[in-house]
């Protein structure tokens, strides 16, 4: 019903001036009511589209983190948004008992194109790498005598289920609600002679991201990544790779896997895979499909909807020159990026395609994403001495241009205030 049509008189031009005020007022709405998650800067959003962003102050940014690169086609991409619309009107939900087109279109596709059998889909990256866990356990029970033992590796960062946060290293989280589940142990990175005289008849798998994200976008070496693999195929156990960053196009390939020429057993998608929305997958090859009926689940699991857009991001990567083209983008920003970090004297540029991270020669990340965000600038920094850049996969050259320059201009704006600050400390 028209909200009009209840009124006896038409509303002046005052009144619809008001209410459009008043539907529009985003800024005055309190946050208090929020639990404590993650600390947050002031400017509350509310539109987006390709790399830019704009807050309820009508600020615009240049957007280089895109949800932690979740936003792989930027923010409100048109294939996206109709492919979205078209499934709301059509069918937003079958119920994880049914079928419905969206998820097996998905299934099929994301299986042929990876070249894995099986795919359960989520809502998180964090859920999938606990279903990558009990997948790996269920093979062991299956395998390995009851093998359950997963080795993970010295800065990992899998997510915040419980399984997840076991197979992560501990300084990652402020409270890991001890008591955490057994079964996990961890080996230094990029160190093969570790993990071989860690594996024991306990074992199940080793998982591992092969570009490290929070850490702060530390690749493994391909050296030890074709070791890994080796290691266990010699010792029979699982290869689980977490690929929720580096898959679904990000690395300039739709897998990183394919670039270090290994194949997991077990990998995990998640972020890129809805492009801004909730999806994420587990996908499995040969033997170590082996989930049964009833031994996983939830509620929005495969969801119709949130299928869709998977499927339109897929289409997207996977066609004409797309992930040709997130290479050339992604050497231009590294070339950029390394001429910056000269200039400004700052440490290693790491990375490949549109995942970098820059060390700083100091630990003053959160000052420069705080001076780049006066620029108009939206970076992470997963570590104090580390800015992450993670593009939409389709930013232009002229972002890449205009993102070297107003970060230039955040180095000169950081620089300025540490030296009035020692100048000041000096008189
Ligand atoms: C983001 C991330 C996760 C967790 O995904 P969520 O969707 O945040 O739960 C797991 N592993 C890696 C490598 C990630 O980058």
């Amino acid at each position: 019903m028209n909200l009009f049509s209840l009124r006896r008189t038409p509303p002046s031009l005052d009144d619809l001036t008001a209410e459009y005020r008043q539907s529009t007022r985003h800024d005055s709405v309190p946050h208090d009511y929020l639990m404590p998650a993650i600390e947050r800067p002031a400017p509350v959003f509310v539109r987006g589209q390709g790399s830019r962003v704009w807050d309820a102050q009508g600020q615009a940014y240049l957007d280089f983190s895109q949800g932690g690169g979740s936003n792989c086609l930027g923010h409100s991409p048109g294939v996206l948004a109709r492919a979205l619309s078209d499934q709301a009107y059509g069918l937003l939900n079958a119920g994880v008992g049914f079928h419905n087109q969206g998820q097996l279109n998905l299934a099929q596709r994301l299986c042929e194109t990876t070249a894995c059998d099986q795919v359960h889909f989520f809502n998180s990256g964090s859920e999938a790498c606990d279903g990558a866990i009990k997948l790996a356990r269920k093979w062991g029970q299956l395998y390995r005598g009851g093998a359950c033992r997963i080795i993970s590796v010295s800065n990992a960062c899998h997510g915040s289920g419980f399984g997840a946060m076991a197979a992560s290293t501990p300084g990652v989280f402020d409270n890991r609600f001890e008591p955490q589940l057994p079964g996990f142990s961890q080996v230094p990175f990029n160190d093969l002679a570790a993990l071989h005289a860690a594996v024991d008849a306990k074992t199940v798998a080793i998982m591992l991201e092969p570009i490290q994200n929070a850490a702060g976008v530390i690749p493994a070496s391909g050296h030890y990544l074709k070791g890994v693999e080796r290691l266990c195929r010699e010792l029979g156990i699982l290869l689980i790779l977490d690929e929720v960053q580096t898959g679904m196009g990000r690395c300039g390939t739709l897998l990183v896997e394919q670039q270090y020429g290994v194949r997991a057993d077990i990998i995990t998608l998640g972020k890129g895979l809805g492009g801004g929305v909730p999806l994420a997958a587990l996908l499995a090859r040969g033997r170590a499909c082996c989930f049964a009926p009833a031994e996983i689940g939830g509620s929005h699991h495969g969801n119709a909807l949130m299928c869709s857009a998977g499927l339109a991001v897929l289409d997207t990567l996977l066609g004409g020159h797309f992930l040709a083209h997130v290479r050339e983008s992604g050497q231009y920003l590294q070339d950029g990026l390394t001429r910056l970090a000269q200039r400004h004297d700052q440490g290693e540029l790491r990375g490949t395609g549109l995942l970098w991270g820059l060390t700083l020669g100091d630990e003053w990340a959160d000052a420069l994403v705080k001076a780049a965000r006066q620029e108009g600038l939206l970076l992470d920094a997963p570590k104090a001495d580390c800015l992450r850049f993670t593009p939409a996969l389709n930013v232009s050259k002229s972002d890449i241009d205009e993102m070297l320059l107003r970060l230039g201009h955040a180095f000169s704006r950081v620089r300025t205030a540490q030296v009035h600050c020692r100048k000041g400390i000096a008189v």
